[in-house]
């Protein structure tokens, strides 16, 4: 299977793009069509490395909107969990369906997701053609914690679609046991298997791990051999300057989520500056679609951008670029994607219309990072497959009614206020099932 991509700008120079079997083989202004090359007409398009989600719960799609603005316990025990309670496999098929349409229109070509009902979210992902790392949460303050075990052991050998890596998903430090986070360390070691968790999101959390275990997050990690170059970190807003040190030296990697900082108010910014100048990988996510509220790097990227400069006062504080750089991953390789478009390399990639007024006038990247979104984003490829072309993804509206559908059933669409605020007083019969 082979495709072209023809006279596309890159660096701003009309150019042809092949590539075959999911990698690209040629790149130039020179480069011919061949004959069995499906063909993508690139003109008055800009072709960009695709965006890397770093961090997110894709099928929260379906409770977006659903408990804004409450204080994050009323809103976990109130409205998530007992949603998340009812859940089944198709729903939660539907809303990662969702959510890869709302990243394909935007530009997203791999994401790093954590959330239940794990090869439901694998199928999707498959049915999807994106690249994603997925995992399924481990946690295991009651339940029982040696089928959990079994089941993480089967879930990493659950797909062999090389579009889909199965990763290790401890949720947090305050959710999975001591003994249940040095389990996942030796089989993550084991199995070279990634592993994902939040880290150091509030300074509550911070407070109680002083308090239980004598270190802060990311020592008491380190101590129960979780801080390895396979380790990706969400949030870490509240990292001291050892602690980024620390987490430099073992080579993980954090990756920061500005809007749902804010927006779940955690009180404090990313430190990205320290994290840098200590060499610490750092990519950017979006969190789930329930805390932020949507799914758009391009939005993403300029928050992430003008709250670094916010909070050190300094403009010159990530430039453009290098916020692109985080938002295309090529500052955190354990990510998967390297951010470049050449022979060689995988063939995920985005074109934008290079004509939209945003982009008008100025340098191209400058301007995606702070003036636009990503519905400027036109076609969307991921291993050299076309999942966007013109704005249109193909099966968009039906995944669209399937999703709704989904979210009206179990109560979270808008539409359906009225049954909601009638079944609210029976969320307490959920309490505590996590
Ligand atoms: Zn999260």
């Amino acid at each position: 299977v082979s495709l072209a991509v023809t006279g596309a700008l890159h660096m701003g120079e009309p150019t042809t793009l092949r590539a075959a079997d999911g990698v690209i083989t040629e790149l130039g202004p020179d480069v011919e069509v061949q004959p069995a090359d499906e063909v993508l007409d690139g003109s008055r398009l800009a072709l960009l490395p695709g965006l890397v989600n770093g961090h997110t719960h894709a099928a929260m799609t379906l409770m977006r909107g659903y408990g804004d603005d409450l204080p994050l316990r009323t809103w976990l025990e109130d409205r998530i969990w007992p949603v998340e309670a009812k859940l089944t496999d198709d729903d939660v098929y539907w809303g990662t369906r969702l959510a890869c349409v709302e990243m394909i229109r935007t530009g997203t070509v791999r994401f790093w997701d954590m959330y239940w009902h794990m090869p439901a979210i694998t199928r999707a992902v498959h049915d999807a053609g994106v690249r994603a790392a997925v995992a399924q949460p481990l946690v295991d303050f009651v339940g029982d914690a040696v089928e959990l075990r079994e089941r993480a052991v089967e879930l990493l050998d659950a797909t062999d679609d090389p579009l889909v890596t199965p990763c290790l998903g401890p949720h947090a430090i305050y959710t999975a046991s001591e003994s249940l986070l040095r389990w996942t360390a030796e089989l993550a070691h084991e199995r070279d298997a990634p592993v994902h968790i939040h880290l150091s999101e509030t300074a509550q959390e911070v407070a109680d791990c002083v308090a239980e275990h004598g270190v802060r997050p990311v020592e008491y990690l380190d101590r129960l051999g979780l801080l390895t170059p396979r380790t990706v970190l969400a949030h870490c807003v509240w990292c001291t300057d050892d602690e980024l040190a620390l987490i430099a030296t073992r080579g993980a990697t954090i990756v920061t989520n500005p809007s749902s900082n804010l927006k779940l108010a955690v009180g404090a910014v990313f430190p990205y500056v320290a994290a840098r100048a200590r060499g610490v990988s750092v990519g950017l996510g979006t969190d789930g679609a329930a805390s932020n509220n949507g799914l758009d790097l391009l939005q993403e990227v300029k928050l992430l951008a003008l709250l670094q400069k916010h909070a050190t006062g300094d403009p010159a504080a990530l430039p453009a670029h290098e916020a692109w750089d985080v938002a295309t991953g090529r500052l955190a390789g354990t990510l998967g994607s390297t951010g470049r478009i050449a022979p060689g390399q995988a063939a995920d990639f985005v074109l934008v219309r290079a004509e939209a007024p945003e982009l008008t006038p100025g340098d191209l990247v400058t301007n995606l990072v702070y003036a636009a979104s990503g519905s400027v984003v036109d076609s969307t490829v991921v291993a050299g497959r076309v999942l966007m072309r013109g704005g249109r993804v193909p099966d968009e509206s039906d995944i669209r009614a399937e999703a709704l559908g989904r979210a009206r059933a179990l109560g979270t669409a808008a539409d359906a206020t009225a049954e909601k605020s009638e079944a609210l007083p029976q969320v307490g019969d959920h309490h505590g099932r996590y």
